[in-house]
């Protein structure tokens, strides 16, 4: 294998982290580049010592002048919360970050891979969720910031693949967990460990009845760097996620049993335009990739919930 200058902005964040880690261990060069809007150096610490990686403040909204074979385009707020708070900023980290990073791949001629989301099908009429699908999606609601920057993205890809020629690699990317998610990241996973192990209660929102398909992050890793690495006509949009669905409900009782809490239930009103329902259909990744997710949800938990109980213990 040869190495690479590998970019991958948003590289401080959760995925982010996990990926540079993986990319260093493969041999290749990283330059991680991140904002820090929800990234932080700790994510990166035990690289920074690395020569071959580099870490940049810089928010892709703004031109990147630098020389690269590959990127990986993960900048972005993920959290309903942390999207939400500023959206005119998140609409921007989408499309003008977008606009940015494909500009740099047509000057580098650099492979590029976008991290869209399974928030491209809203809130699905179909299910489980298949490539072809074109989405249920709120223009205009409190969502709508993240899930229409991310299909604007998609577009700018797909016009730049067809325009000037990119290699471009498009993942949809299902609920993905694991160590390394902010503690007050508010995303259900986190949310849920953190309330068990403080014993608060555990927040459900709406009858918790919706589902979600949860994925470990080391197996959405290994289906990012596999469909980086396959045939320039590849290009996606492929679903990568754990089709394996569960209800908040069941999910609670699984954080409950693991970390041994005594916390309670508690249902508050469910937030706009929250999907009912979300499962990846993982054939073409399976196919293409001879790849799916190995790590089942209790595991995955197991682990994340040590994570989260050595931050706790360090606050
Ligand atoms: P995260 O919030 O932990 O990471 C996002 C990173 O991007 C952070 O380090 C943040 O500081 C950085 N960032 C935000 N705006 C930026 C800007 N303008 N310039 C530079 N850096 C900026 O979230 P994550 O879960 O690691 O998500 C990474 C990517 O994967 C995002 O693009 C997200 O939309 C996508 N994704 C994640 C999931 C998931 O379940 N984790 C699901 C679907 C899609
Ligand atoms: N959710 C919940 N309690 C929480 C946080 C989230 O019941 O404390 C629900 C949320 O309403 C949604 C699901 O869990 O139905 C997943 O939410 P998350 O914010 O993790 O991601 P989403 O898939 O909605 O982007």
């Amino acid at each position: 294998m040869t190495s690479k200058r590998v970019l991958v902005t948003g590289g401080a964040g959760f995925l982010g982290s996990h990926l540079c880690e993986r990319l260093i261990a493969a041999g290749h060069e990283v330059l991680c580049v991140d904002n820090f809007f929800t990234g932080r150096r700790a994510n990166v610490a035990a690289l920074l010592d690395n020569p071959r990686f580099e870490l940049m403040r810089h928010d892709v909204t703004f031109p990147l002048y630098v020389e690269v074979d590959e990127i990986y385009n993960l900048a972005c707020p993920a959290s309903p919360v942390h999207y939400q708070f500023d959206p005119v900023q998140t609409t921007k980290t989408s499309v003008h970050g977008a606009i940015n990073m494909l500009g740099l791949a047509k000057r580098t001629r650099a492979r590029i891979f976008q991290a869209s989301t399974s928030e491209v099908y809203g809130d699905p009429a179909i299910h489980p969720q298949v490539e072809s699908y074109w989405g249920n999606v709120n223009p205009i609601g409190p969502r709508s910031c993240y899930d229409e920057g991310k299909r604007c993205a998609e577009t700018l890809f797909f016009d730049y693949h067809r325009q000037h020629g990119l290699s471009i690699k498009v993942a949809r990317i299902f609920n993905t967990y694991g160590p390394r998610m902010h503690p007050n990241d508010g995303r259900v996973v986190s949310n849920f460990i953190v309330q068990a192990l403080e014993g608060r209660d555990i927040t459900i929102y709406g009858d918790g009845l919706q589902t979600r398909s949860f994925c470990y992050v080391d197996d959405l890793i290994e289906g990012f760097v596999r469909l980086m690495a396959t045939d320039k006509e590849v290009t996606g949009p492929m679903n990568l996620g754990n089709p394996v669905e569960f209800t908040m409900r069941e999910l609670a009782e699984l954080v409950i049993e693991i970390t041994g809490s005594r916390s309670k239930l508690v249902f508050e009103p469910l937030p706009v335009d929250d999907p009912k329902m979300r499962r990846p259909d993982i054939a073409y990744a399976r196919a293409t990739l001879d790849w799916e997710p190995k790590v089942p949800l209790k595991t995955g938990l197991e682990k994340t919930a040590a994570y989260f109980e050595t931050i706790l213990a360090s606050r």
